[in-house]
């Protein structure tokens, strides 16, 4: 037997096994204590979660962290771009024991809005401030810098765009992005939810509502507007809008309002 190969084999298992192993552990860092302080400073909702939530709060940035990527695009990200982006996914999942966004593995940073073609620097209708890709964008989120950090501060009112795109991601983990969570709200509730959805659209319509008029462009833009609403101002729509607010506590498990 030649025994020449046969040593050439042994690197390339190695490294073989190597990556195998890479693969399969996904190592979860902690975080850091300046990280907490970040949180505790930018997002509000992290600053009201008692001790034992924002220590679960943390352990989901983390994951988050350990399985999608962020990835800045024409900038330089900071630490706190990146809690940002990571604490607009928890949110909406918060009230949910074990959820990974399967349907997610990267998150491109723009330093502004773009167009239609993915462009921020030249090219027409610069407005878009976030996206869930679609086709060959599959798996993958973009979001404008301004906007998300616009999301978090303390003038942003109703809207957080990151949230907003987090939330058409749960939306569309059945398959269709179509307002209707089927893995998150119960068979008997869908179409009393459809339901709901059209009437208060066509009080924005008839400008009767104070949610955003993005809203009436279709039923999953509707539950992603009125969810920024519930997430951002929860108070305020479970005051307006107490019925919205009892179906949307239902989906997302969770009572922001106290
Ligand atoms: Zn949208």
């Amino acid at each position: 037997m030649n025994s020449l190969p046969f040593a050439y084999l042994i690197p390339i298992f190695l490294i073989a096994l190597y990556l195998i192993l890479k693969k399969k552990k996904v190592a979860i860092e902690p975080l850091t204590d300046v990280d907490k302080k970040i949180l505790d400073d930018y997002v509000g909702y992290y600053h009201n979660l008692d001790s034992t939530d924002k220590l679960r709060f943390e352990q989901k940035v983390a994951s988050f962290f350990s399985t999608v990527k962020i990835e800045p695009v024409g900038l330089e990200m900071t630490t706190l771009d990146e809690l940002l982006i990571a604490s607009s996914a928890v949110i909406p999942i918060f009230g949910f024991d074990d959820w990974q966004y399967k349907n997610l593995t990267s998150v491109l940073l723009y330093p502004d809005t773009f167009n239609k073609d993915f462009q921020f620097e030249e090219g027409g209708e610069r407005n878009i401030m976030g996206m869930v890709g679609t086709g060959y964008m599959n798996g993958q989120m973009i979001l404008s810098r301004s906007a998300l950090r616009h999301g978090f501060s303390k003038s942003a009112g109703k809207e957080n765009t990151a949230i907003h795109e987090f939330v058409h991601l749960l939306d569309k983990s059945d398959g269709a992005t179509d307002g209707v969570p089927e893995n998150l709200i119960a068979h008997e509730y869908t179409l009393p939810w459809i339901k709901m959805m059209h009437e208060e659209m066509e009080k924005i319509e008839d400008n009767k509502s104070d949610i955003n008029p993005y809203a009436i462009t279709n039923q999953a833009e509707f539950f992603a507007v009125v969810s920024e609403y519930f997430f951002e101002k929860p108070e305020l729509l479970k005051d307006k809008h107490p019925e919205l607010y009892f179906q949307l506590s239902r989906i997302f498990a969770q009572q922001p309002a106290g």
